[in-house]
């Protein structure tokens, strides 16, 4: 998932001291060693390699996994970052639906349309970079009244024409937005800042009365990699965004697995108007923290089968079906890279990715000997189902672990 706009949350006071994290970011319990580790390189979310370890902790109080702060994180996110935003939009794809590709933008706003906003709203995207999800929202709802913030002053030119200029913020939240929006949205921002609770707080003390906050975070149990992407440093369970928002003075109404794949979307209102101080829904946190040791057993297990694989054939033509995250993250494991990618998206293929051709199945060359699924575990075995009927005859797939 790939946001720009964190910088100046990310400057915020970390809790953490050194490398080592000793207190839970969301609810301050003592924490544990680290659950998972691995040597350098780490793998961000924008699939490149970080010259750090890994490392992520799972609360055994609220269910939070949580990573270390990214040293040098203002550089990452001033250049890798947005050098990333500037490159093609096929990251950014969310779905083919009826053979048309629907853009992660696109889905963010046909669910900011269903929440049944009144007429004449105030929406707020709390980091909006271009603005492209709200843009969209508008094309449906043309009453609504924009307003967009980032920390970069580079989105601005994104913003004219459409957004008034008394409606644009950068770098810092007006005064006099204060208790104002109808709507403040935040799409993939919380995973990246070391404050979460402090930045949920800043949206909503926004609100208007009867206002909603609307924000997503990866879902690092459906999409278990997500543990691993070491410039998100915090991965939210259900049970940890409920402790999170009620911190904040927030209440959840929905808080939904469903709607955004690979991602919780949470709508929640300030808990001092709200009817009820649950909004009746329900976490187990046992659940989620069995859920997060489990994944990471899983990628310590699979990551380190990978590594003895390589000793006792290190030379094996390899082919990796999966042009995306968790391609990227075998590749960074591999003593050497492979002679190509694998995969279904008609977007990726004939590009390059990680400096390597990515091809469809069916062009899998001869030569290849070995492939290994550069997928999410959890559905790997369904995704491939149907390889024999374009796999080389001499070819095997290397499944991960038990995966
Ligand atoms: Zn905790």
């Amino acid at each position: 998932m790939v946001k720009t706009s964190v910088l100046f949350l990310i400057k915020q006071k970390s809790r953490s001291e050194g490398n080592m994290m000793t207190q839970c970011r969301i609810c301050g319990a003592t924490l544990s060693p680290p659950d998972y580790s691995a040597a350098a390189p780490a793998i961000t979310s924008i699939s490149t390699n970080l010259a750090i370890p890994t490392e992520t902790y799972i609360c055994r109080n609220c269910g939070h996994g949580q990573s270390p702060d990214l040293p040098k994180i203002q550089e990452f996110y001033d250049t890798q970052y947005r050098i990333s935003l500037q490159s093609d939009q096929h990251d950014q794809l969310y779905v083919v639906r009826d053979g048309q590709p629907v853009f992660r933008t696109q889905r963010q706003a046909e669910m900011l349309g269903a929440i049944g906003l009144p007429l004449n709203a105030r929406v707020l995207d709390f980091g909006a970079a271009k603005g492209t999800t709200l843009r969209s929202l508008l094309e449906s709802r043309p009453d609504l009244r924009p307003s967009t913030f980032d920390v970069s002053d580079d989105y601005i030119g994104f913003w004219q024409g459409w957004v008034p200029a008394s409606e644009q913020a950068t770098h810092c939240l007006p005064a006099e937005w204060q208790g104002r929006f109808d709507l403040v949205t935040a799409h993939f921002v919380l995973e990246h800042v070391v404050d979460p609770i402090g930045t949920l707080k800043r949206l909503a003390e926004l609100l208007a009365p009867g206002g909603k906050v609307f924000f997503t975070v990866p879902d690092p149990l459906s999409n278990t990699g997500d543990f691993l992407v070491v410039d998100h440093v915090n991965h939210f369970t259900a049970s940890s965004l409920m402790r999170t928002c009620e911190l904040a003075g927030l209440v959840a109404h929905t808080l939904s697995r469903e709607l955004f794949r690979g991602a919780y979307v949470v709508i929640a209102e300030q808990a001092a108007v709200s009817a009820s101080s649950s909004g009746g829904l329900q976490t187990d946190v046992g659940s989620d923290i069995t859920q997060a040791l489990d994944a990471l057993a899983f990628w310590a297990k699979a990551l380190g089968s990978l590594d003895a694989d390589q000793h006792v054939e290190a030379h094996v033509p390899t082919a990796i079906y999966g042009a995306g995250f968790y391609g990227a993250l075998i590749t960074s494991r591999l003593h050497q890279k492979p002679l190509c990618f694998l995969d279904r998206n008609k977007y990726l293929q004939g590009q390059d990715y990680l400096g390597v051709a990515v091809l469809a199945p069916e062009d899998c060359p001869d030569s290849i000997r070995r492939i290994y699924p550069g997928l999410n575990p959890l559905h790997a075995r369904a995704i491939l189902a149907d390889a024999e009927t374009w796999m080389p005859p001499a070819a095997k797939i290397h499944y991960l672990a038990d995966q």
